[in-house]
């Protein structure tokens, strides 16, 4: 995947902030610290594009950029963070709903799991929101380079035995040793449909 460009667009919290849409656009979820900004910088290889996410006043925002011109990609808030401030907290619900009810250009979610621990309560509450609203989901299971195999086996096993995520696609993927960024921008191509 030949990276031409890779620009910030804006942030914004309400639909009324939101970039102009028309591109299709992919949308990159996940706990906060899961990796979400490594696995973005990793795909667009820029070392720190996603950083502007974590930037003062960024970080419960949502992020939108853009690659070659084509794709609009979205760096949503973090969520489960125990040291946000509950009112923060609270607030994403409703951001990240509207956003994914009112934006047409969505393409497909992309959550984020850390593959050492697993789905969490927030991370399955998310997929069965998606699942409702028909909005199609990828788990993306990160950090695999911290796995060995034998923990890889049994995180395979543990999705493959829970009903609720053992018929979803998943890919493992790692930024550090790149471990499924091909595969990743595969996938992705199929479901935003552009010549990239
Ligand atoms: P975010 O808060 O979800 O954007 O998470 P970051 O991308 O900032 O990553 C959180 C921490 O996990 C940082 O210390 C990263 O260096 C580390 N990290 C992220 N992805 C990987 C990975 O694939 N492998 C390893 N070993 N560490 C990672």
């Amino acid at each position: 995947m030949k990276i031409l460009s890779a620009e910030f667009i804006k942030s914004a919290s309400k639909p009324s902030e939101y970039p102009k849409g028309g591109l299709p656009e992919l949308a990159i979820a996940g706990k906060s610290n899961v990796g979400k900004s490594s696995l973005i910088n990793a795909l667009v290889n820029r070392k720190n594009l996603a950083k502007i996410s974590s930037t003062p006043g960024r970080t419960q925002m949502i992020n939108f950029f853009q690659i070659n011109g084509k794709l609009s990609l979205v760096d949503l808030p973090g969520y489960g963070y125990a040291k946000v401030p509950l009112q923060v907290r609270q607030t994403w619900k409703p951001m990240v709903e509207s956003y994914l009810q009112t934006r047409e250009d969505i393409r497909l979610v992309i959550l984020i799991i850390d593959a050492r621990r697993g789905a969490s309560a927030g991370d399955l509450n998310l997929l069965d929101w998606l699942d409702y609203h028909r909005i199609p989901s990828l788990i993306v299971l990160t950090k695999t380079d911290k796995l060995s195999q034998i923990e890889r086996a049994q995180q395979k096993k543990n999705l493959s035995q829970n009903p609720f995520l053992s018929n979803r696609p998943f890919l493992f993927f790692s930024a550090v040793s790149a471990e499924g960024k091909d595969e990743l921008w595969k996938i992705i191509r199929q479901y935003v449909k552009v010549d990239l």
